[in-house]
């Protein structure tokens, strides 16, 4: 869908629509004609590598759902991370793509109640599990309310992320709502490399914990 001329990366306009003059004629962009896809993120430096790979071919919203962060300054410090990276990310390619941006509700009380019972799991046990299908059952719902043909999240690029949970649980919402899973493990093709680099390129906090109070203060 898009091609390289003078360094400029440009979106290929071939379409029912005739061509680029045609299809302005009508005020639908480049984005407008692209499927849309809700991109559920974790954080900034996550959603790097995943927006870098989808916009070429979807029209993005990256949501922001994450109740599992439960300091709270610490959910803000990531939410405006992201915020930062999106700007950025918007500015540098305005003459091709445009990511929207979308913040859901930041309730820890409820993600406490759901996951709190399994504090003393490890990461990548039953805790997770809850804790995913929370986030991603938000993202198909939301996705579904706005219309919206696919949903994904950005969480496959952690390596420490197991894709066939995410993966059969993307699967199995697509029963519950109008919207489509996009089955893609991000952290393939270099993923997680990637958005490392993208991260230090577009001067990204990192954090070090996952999220939860859990994940940072283990009991011993
Ligand atoms: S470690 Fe991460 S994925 Fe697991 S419950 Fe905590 S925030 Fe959620």
């Amino acid at each position: 869908m898009k091609e390289e001329t003078s360094g400029a990366v440009l979106i290929n306009t071939g379409s029912a629509f005739g061509g680029t003059n045609e299809a302005e004629l009508f005020g639908i962009t480049a984005e407008q004609r692209k499927p849309s896809i809700l991109l559920h993120a974790c954080c900034g430096p996550c959603a790097t590598a995943c927006v870098e790979r989808l916009a070429p071919d979807y029209s993005i919203t990256v949501y922001y759902y994450n109740p599992n962060i439960t300091d709270r300054e610490e959910y803000y410090l990531r939410r405006d991370t992201l915020l930062q990276f999106i700007r950025a990310f918007n500015e540098e390619h305005k003459d091709t793509y445009h990511v929207s941006y979308l913040e859901g509700e930041y309730d820890p009380e409820r993600y406490i109640a759901k996951c709190g019972p399994l504090a003393g799991e490890p990461e990548g046990g039953a805790r997770c599990d809850l804790c995913f299908a929370m986030r991603l059952a938000e993202t198909a719902r939301k996705a579904g309310e706005l219309g919206i043909s696919y949903f994904t999240t950005t969480m496959s690029v952690s390596p420490h992320k197991n894709y066939d949970k995410i993966r059969t649980l993307g699967l199995s919402l697509e029963q519950e709502t109008s919207s489509r899973f996009l089955d893609v493990d991000f952290k393939k093709k270099n993923g997680f490399g990637r958005s490392v680099q993208m991260s230090r390129q577009y001067g990204l906090y990192r954090q070090n914990f996952c999220g939860c109070e859990y994940a940072r203060y283990p009991a011993k």
